[in-house]
């Protein structure tokens, strides 16, 4: 199977805010508004950081502490 995230229909246009939205295209995440005739595509950027919840500080990679890279006292 290809990518496929679930992600809900848009509603609005986002240059009309109309609402005759119909998928366009055989890419994934593409619209075409039958109001203003665009076609655009919606495309997943990323996590805004500011929302996500803090690490554990085991998952922390940069935070991590170096005690012996060379490989433990002798
Ligand atoms: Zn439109």
């Amino acid at each position: 199977m290809s990518e496929n995230p679930q992600r809900a229909v848009p509603y609005y246009c986002p240059f009309c805010a109309g609402e005759d939205l119909w998928p366009a295209g055989e890419t994934h995440g593409q619209w075409e508004c039958r109001t203003c005739a665009r076609v655009f595509g919606l495309r997943f950027v990323g996590l805004a950081q500011a929302l996500l919840p803090p690490e554990p500080r085991s998952a922390a990679g940069s935070e991590r502490p170096i005690t012996n890279p060379k490989g433990g006292p002798s």
